[in-house]
């Protein structure tokens, strides 16, 4: 192992070890075993991590726009110089396949640093005018310490998601990316003192959701969350957030309808849905695990579906034209197979995939792949269609109407995302409407502007951040009145 290969946290500016002086093993998903250490930091590190953001902030706060925002900026390019390197770590950090981190992970990593680095020039203050009494106009400040923590499936795309806007706008950060993904954000520390941003204004901590995750969102002095992962982590990121009123936003987990109607144009409705099902082994919050197809094209579909998934290519994620690589970890292989047992004891038919496959080569004798799988014949309501699963596992079920469809999609406790094939415009718009879910996607799925509106309904989350929302969420709004004399 190379000096390289030990994650170090990132304080004040400075690559610190962690003060317990304990580290974890960092497993590549595709090989299972450990390349790399990560610090299993703990509330002592996080308390110097709040210090040296508390120390940073005045100053920061009180940079100019224009200031940040060319250093935003020059993050951004410089890992788009780096792109190759990121990409290569993403892959064997999460088991994706190299092409999908290098032609959508990474970009948007810089995507977010650039956008929200222009997004701090061209915002605009409200003025209230109160007739002949006074004139109102609205100050809208960074906060303080923001605390920021994102999960596995995609890390360095949600960890910049969140950092960009949170800086841009003047906060410090403490952010915590997943244990199993450490590595881009401990290799983002790097490319942020190249950059030349000041100590302290971006801290890094890493280690596990109880020891470092937990001592983020309990910290006094941090007064801000936004975290993204699963529902159940949300609610012990809402319980100890409460108490101190710390302005907290929850991206959660999701369980999305991906509907075709028998007007859809049955090719771009497939290809769409092989995308939203498998795209990173099925473990994109956005992905739509429940197929629903109008009966009377239902073989059809299903019959075409299977034929397109069947020529994904799993292998090693590192290797060319790889389609489907390792699943991020022994215990969310272990879900997945789980559930596909639990679909056959409900009654499911495993229509394709559903055993673990041989290894695609020598070096990933012990990794963690599982297929595509394809799941019919279940009951909407069963736990295998209301569960998130979080891989490469969907289930397709036939429907007869409009209204029996909008049901079956708004009958699950999560409300994130869904995708609807139409080629008819007014049930595009009336579908869209009635759906409970905070992005519903026509005719395409996973296109994200980052200006609009992103975050979740029900158990699915709460706030919204992207675009506005945001340097919004990461500012206070304080209203200046003054009396006209
Ligand atoms: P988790 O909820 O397990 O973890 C998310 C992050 O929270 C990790 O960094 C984790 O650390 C940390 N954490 C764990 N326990 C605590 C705690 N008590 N206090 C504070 N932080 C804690 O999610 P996964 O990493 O398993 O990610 C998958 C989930 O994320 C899925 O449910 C998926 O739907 C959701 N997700 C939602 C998105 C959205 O935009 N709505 C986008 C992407 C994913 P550690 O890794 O150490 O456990």
């Amino acid at each position: 192992m190379t000096s390289f290969d030990k994650i170090q946290n990132f304080i004040d500016g400075q690559f610190v070890e962690p003060g317990g002086g304990n580290y974890l093993d960092n497993i590549e998903p595709a090989t299972g075993k450990p390349y790399s250490l990560v610090p299993d930091s703990d509330a002592r590190d996080v308390e110097l991590a709040v210090a040296a953001a508390e120390k940073a902030f005045p100053g920061w706060s009180r940079t100019p726009a224009a200031e940040r925002s060319r250093i935003l900026l020059r993050i951004a390019d410089l890992i788009e110089r780096d792109l190759e390197k990121f990409a290569h770590a993403e892959s064997i950090d999460t088991g994706k396949p190299l092409s999908l981190a290098r032609g959508l992970d990474i970009p948007r990593a810089s995507s977010n640093f650039r956008f929200f680095a222009t997004a701090i020039l061209h915002t605009e203050n409200e003025a209230h005018v109160t007739d002949g009494v006074a004139f109102n106009y609205t100050l809208r400040q960074p906060r303080g310490v923001a605390g920021l923590i994102s999960p596995w499936n995609l890390p360095l795309y949600l960890l910049s998601w969140k950092i960009a806007p949170a800086i841009a706008v003047g906060n410090t950060a403490v952010a915590k990316p997943s244990e199993l993904t450490p590595m881009t954000a401990f290799l983002l520390c790097e490319l942020c003192r190249e950059a030349g941003l000041p100590d302290g204004v971006l801290n890094i901590v890493h280690g596990t959701g109880p020891n470092v995750g937990a001592a983020i969102t309990e910290h006094p002095k941090i007064s801000t969350i936004s975290f993204t992962g699963g529902t159940m982590t949300g609610r012990k990121v809402a319980e100890a957030g409460a108490p101190l009123f710390k302005k907290i936003s929850l991206e959660l987990g999701g369980k999305n309808p991906n509907i075709i109607f028998a007007d859809a144009d049955l090719e771009a409705a497939i290809a769409g849905s092989v995308r939203s099902s498998f795209a990173n082994q099925g473990q994109v919050c956005l992905c739509g695990s429940r197929v629903f197809v109008e009966r009377s094209r239902y073989d059809e579909f299903v019959s075409r579906f299977k034929e397109k998934v069947s020529q994904l290519k799993l292998g090693d994620p590192l290797e060319l034209g790889v389609d489907q690589g390792a699943i991020v970890s022994k215990t969310q292989l272990q879900k997945v197979m789980y559930y596909v047992d639990l679909a056959r004891q409900e009654g499911g038919k495993i229509e394709l995939g559903g055993e673990t496959p041989l290894p695609p080569n020598e070096r990933c004798r012990e990794g963690y792949f599982f297929p595509p799988t394809v799941i019919t014949n279940l009951p909407v309501s069963c736990r295998v269609n209301r569960e998130e699963i979080f891989g490469p596992v969907i289930t397709i079920t036939p429907f007869e109407s409009e209204e029996e469809v909008i049901r079956y999609a708004n009958d699950v406790e999560y409300g994130l995302s869904s995708s609807v094939w139409t080629q008819n415009l007014s049930r595009a718009h009336r579908v869209a409407e009635q759906i409970n879910s905070g992005t519903v996607w026509i005719n395409c799925w996973l296109v994200r502007d980052l200006r609009v509106p992103f975050g979740g309904m029900k158990q699915s989350g709460v706030g919204r951040e992207g675009g506005e929302e945001a340097l919004r969420f990461f500012t206070e709004p304080k209203n200046v009145c003054i009396a006209k004399c």
